[in-house]
């Protein structure tokens, strides 16, 4: 007789935006006359920039021809990607990685819930508390987690890294020692970042306990700021102790395009096997590359017109970042975020749970927002609103929210 996995029976309760949504669903169905502004899920609004449609319209067409039509892409992705990928995202910035050590893929959601693959199931893992609920949930699904505590709603074998008001969001080194850390700036869901000096200390401290860094880097578009590191590899050493994720979505707005990439540098080795040759043997066998038309709306993204368009549309969103932050300071709420990442994260007035204050929010001014204690427990008391809405229903928002 089959049996399950029984490691995803130890999940708890049901993702975190499937419960937004069947709760905004109920209040809508209960209050049909109201419209309801959503400034919850990360997903961008702006459509695909001109220079973006013109590049997919481009592929269509030759896949319309025999003489141009393509089949299977190359296991790592199509060499043009990844040459532009090298070049504009690495070599330009001064960072050493070529474009073999770049795998093109449909995402980072699957790639960083994917990576965990390769490693041993005895390796512990390190994450920001609060944190992008995909690096704990597929270590779960793994069995590498232990057990699962409801109360403090955290599990026996991870390592928890709290990042509050009181550290400025900004993880401490861990006082036990992990194999597997996972750091995401500019940060989901607090939209802190951290400077050059802070990442250098994390890279020097992987390389002397030997541990791997992965690094998802899907904000890195939304650095406004000077000595914000763009990549982890501006660090030194990094090539030895780091993995790096990237994403179309949120600087290119490919989140229903769907495009990503992994780098792995060849200098990243247990004992003498190369990480690169494991993630290569994995890509080879279970992925059959993102589409043609799609890497070819990707490369239009690195073209001068792509990314004059583009940075005009992540500076609306910023704009939008800003209109919340400087009015919710206004209003008298403890704000931080929203200067490097579209996200802003605001303390719950009043002591209010993340909860309370989601239905407050919901009821009172009709505006959806995310509960911070889905991020982790220290993510309690605390709320994220995003930048991504367009800028008419931000301000509406906020004139809403300023009226509770
Ligand atoms: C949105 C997001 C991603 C990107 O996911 P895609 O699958 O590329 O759309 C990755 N990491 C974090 C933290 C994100 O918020």
């Amino acid at each position: 007789m089959f049996k399950v996995n029984d490691n995803y029976l130890k999940l708890p309760g049901s993702y975190l935006f499937s419960t937004i949504g069947k709760k905004v669903r109920e209040y809508k169905a209960a209050n049909p006359d109201r419209s309801v502004i959503s400034l919850g899920i990360g997903d961008v609004t702006q459509p695909l920039a001109p220079a973006i449609i013109e590049a997919l319209h481009g592929a269509v067409d030759e896949m319309a021809a025999a003489e141009t039509f393509h089949g299977y892409a190359p296991d790592l992705g199509y060499e043009f990607l990844r040459n532009a990928i090298a070049k504009n995202d690495y070599a330009d910035r001064g960072c050493e990685i070529a474009a073999d050590e770049i795998f093109v893929s449909d995402g980072a959601k699957c790639d960083s819930g994917n990576i965990q693959e390769i490693f041993s199931v005895d390796n512990k893992i390190a994450v920001c508390d609060p944190v992008y609920p995909v690096y704990v949930d597929t270590n779960v699904m793994a069995g590498r987690t232990g057990t699962y505590d409801a109360k403090t709603g955290t599990w026996s074998d991870v390592i928890y890294m709290p990042c509050t008001a009181e550290n400025g969001f900004a993880p401490e080194l861990p006082k036990e020692t992990p194999d597997i850390i996972y750091l995401c700036f500019p940060n989901n869901p607090t939209g802190s970042t951290i400077t050059k000096d802070q990442l250098q200390m994390w890279v020097d401290y992987a390389n002397k306990v030997g541990a791997v860094i992965i690094y998802d880097a899907a904000y890195e578009a939304y650095i406004s700021e000077e000595n914000v590191p763009h990549s982890i590899y501006e660090c030194v050493g990094a090539r030895t102790c780091a993995i790096e994720l990237k994403s179309f979505s949120k600087n290119a707005g490919f989140t229903g395009t769907r495009l990503g990439y992994t780098v792995i540098p060849k200098d990243l080795k247990s004992g003498d096997v190369m990480l690169h040759s494991l993630w290569a043997r994995r890509h080879g066998t279970k992925y059959n590359g993102a589409p043609y038309i799609v890497q070819k709306a990707g490369e239009a993204v690195y073209s001068p017109e792509g990314k004059k368009q583009l940075a005009g549309q992540v500076g609306y969103y910023m704009n939008n970042a800003k209109t919340i932050l400087t009015g919710l300071k206004e209003m008298g709420y403890t704000v931080s975020g929203g200067v490097n990442a579209p996200y802003i994260w605001l303390k719950t007035p009043a002591g209010m749970t993340s909860w309370e204050f989601f239905d407050v929010l919901l009821e009172k001014a009709n505006v959806v927002g995310t509960p911070g204690s889905g991020f982790g427990p220290s993510g309690e008391g605390y709320f994220r609103l995003t930048a991504f809405g367009t800028y008419e229903s931000t301000v509406e928002a906020l004139e809403r929210i300023r009226k509770i």
